[in-house]
């Protein structure tokens, strides 16, 4: 079954320049999905779509749904996104968290989406909920952190507070934009390991962004490479071949591959 369907959606930000060319693209429940392609190649705009951050050009038809529920239809927004939303966790480089607020806190705020308006408003929380987010920051290999302001953790030790976040929304999808960009190799294998963790033990579906190969090679099943807002590859990653590489990137990335 897919989970993420994706139609017809064109985007342009100025006249005749075009971010996204008209994309089609289904996404399987349960996969692990990397979005490659050079910088600017549409990545960030595509999955700012399907959180319905973005809106598709009005004048084509065009549809993206999230668990068969419309997010926007012809570049407007579906009138109720609320619950669809509460189902996908968004794990972004940057501006993640609140840095002045704990961890445990910043983690809590995911689960707010599941709790009426009222309490969500007045900011309590639950001995229950406290112990899940202590749960989900065990998961990620930060239980230990909890107090500690958000803005006192590495860049990687954040991107983790992100995903407990996201487990804590009990989120079905997550979207992660260029999770690792910024960090060091040992932070980027932590971080992609507990990616690929979740993937598989809580059969969670992950679309995450990557702007180059080698990790995507490493954890992830289906690639998605975009260039120039258009689909060049969609298939197994392992059938990516160094031609293809050639082109989507130029020889200077595949000299580093
Ligand atoms: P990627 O994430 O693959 O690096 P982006 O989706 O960020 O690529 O950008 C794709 C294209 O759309 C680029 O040409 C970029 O300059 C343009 N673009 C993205 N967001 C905006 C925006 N808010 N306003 C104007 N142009 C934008
Ligand atoms: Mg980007």
């Amino acid at each position: 079954m897919s989970v993420i369907n994706i139609s017809g959606v064109k985007k342009s930000f100025s006249k005749n320049k075009y971010a996204l060319k008209g994309i089609d693209l289904a996404i399987e429940q349960g996969d692990m999905v990397a979005l490659i392609g050079p910088s600017g190649s549409g990545k960030s705009t595509l999955m700012r779509h399907i959180s319905g951050l973005t809106l598709a050009d009005k004048k084509t038809p065009s549809e993206i749904s999230v668990f068969g529920i419309p997010i926007q239809q012809n570049g407007k927004l579906h009138k109720d996104i609320r619950s669809s939303r509460a189902r996908i966790g968004n794990v972004f480089q940057q501006f993640n968290l609140i840095s002045r607020l704990s961890v445990l806190t910043n983690v809590l705020i995911g689960g707010l989406s599941r709790v009426p308006t009222y309490r969500s408003l007045l900011g309590w929380f639950t001995d229950e909920e406290k112990q899940e987010a202590l749960d989900a920051l065990e998961r990620v290999g930060l239980r230990d952190f909890a107090l500690q302001r958000a803005s006192q953790l590495s860049g990687g030790q954040q991107q983790r507070v992100a995903i407990a976040r996201a487990l804590m929304q009990k989120a079905e999808i997550i979207l992660a934009d260029e999770p690792i960009a910024s960090l060091d190799p040992e932070s980027s294998r932590q971080v992609m390991e507990i990616l690929q963790g979740i993937n598989e033990k809580d059969g969670i579906t992950v679309v995450v962004t990557l702007h180059q190969v080698d990790y995507a090679k490493k954890y992830c099943r289906r690639a998605v490479a975009l260039r120039q807002g258009e689909i060049f590859f969609d298939g197994r990653i392992n059938q990516l071949s160094s031609d293809q590489l050639t082109q989507l990137y130029g020889i200077q990335q595949l000299d580093q591959q």
